[in-house]
C-alpha cells in the first residue's frame, strides 16, 4: 500500500482534486478532518491543548476553535506545538485506516504537508495550484469570507513556488474539466509507477 500526499494552499482545489481521485476508486484520507475529530474526541489531545493554550481552549468539553485560532495565528512557536500535539495522533489514525484499505494506493490530503516534513512519509506527493487571485475569488464565493482574512491565511502558508520544488507532481487547477483529465492521467501514471 502506497501513500500519496495531496496538498495545496487554501482555495487551490485540494478537495475537488481528491474527489476526482475518489471517483476513480482511490481511498482518500482527509487529515484536516481527522485532526478536528481528534481534538473533539481524544482526552489526551484535550489535556495537552489545555496545557499549551489554557482552559479557555475548551468550552463544554468541545474545542473552542476561534479561540484556539486566535491564540496560534501568527504565533509560530505555539502553532508548531499545537501541530506537534495533533499530527502524531493523526498519523497513527491514518496508519490504522490505510491498513484497512484495499487499493494500490491511498491519498493523504492535508493543507499542511511540506511545512512539517510530511512528504517524507509519502511515496509521492501532489501539489494543487492556482493563481492567488483565482483562489481568492473561489473562497469569497464558497465561504462568504472577506478578502483580508483570506489573504492573511494565504500569507501564513508557504508559497506555491516553495512547495513546487518539493512536490513530485503538480496539478494546475484552472479549468475543471482539464483538471479532471489531469487527475485521470496522473492516476494511471501512479499505478504504473507503483506496480513497476
Ligand atoms: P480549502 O483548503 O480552503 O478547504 P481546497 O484547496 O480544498 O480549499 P476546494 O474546496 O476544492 O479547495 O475548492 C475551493 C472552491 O473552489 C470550492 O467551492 C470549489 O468548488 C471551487 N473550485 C475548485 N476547483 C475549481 C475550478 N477548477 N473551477 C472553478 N471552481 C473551482
Amino acid at each position: 500500500m502506497k501513500t500519496i500526499g495531496l496538498t495545496g494552499g487554501i482555495g487551490s482545489g485540494k478537495s475537488t482534486v481528491a474527489g476526482f481521485f475518489q471517483e476513480l476508486g482511490v481511498p482518500v484520507y482527509i487529515a484536516d478532518e481527522a485532526g478536528k475529530e481528534i481534538m473533539e474526541t481524544s482526552e489526551t489531545a484535550k489535556a495537552e491543548i489545555i496545557a499549551l493554550l489554557g482552559e479557555k481552549s475548551y468550552q463544554n468539553n468541545a474545542p473552542d476553535r476561534p479561540y484556539i485560532a486566535t491564540k496560534v495565528f501568527n504565533h509560530h512557536a505555539l502553532l508548531k506545538k499545537l501541530n506537534a500535539i495533533i499530527h502524531p495522533k493523526v498519523r497513527e489514525h491514518f496508519k490504522t485506516w490505510a491498513a484497512e484499505q484495499k487499493a494500490p494506493y491511498v491519498l493523504y490530503e492535508a493543507a499542511i504537508l511540506f511545512e512539517n516534513g510530511g512528504e517524507k512519509k509519502c511515496d509521492f506527493t501532489i501539489l494543487v495550484t492556482a493563481p492567488k487571485e483565482i483562489r481568492i475569488e473561489r473562497l469569497l464565493k464558497r465561504d462568504r469570507s472577506d478578502r483580508q482574512k483570506i489573504e492573511a491565511r494565504m500569507n501564513a502558508q508557504w508559497s506555491d513556488e516553495k512547495k513546487r520544488k518539493l512536490a513530485d507532481f503538480t496539478i494546475e487547477n484552472l479549468d475543471i474539466e482539464t483538471t479532471k483529465q489531469s487527475v485521470r492521467q496522473l492516476h494511471h501514471k501512479l499505478l504504473r509507477l507503483i506496480t513497476a
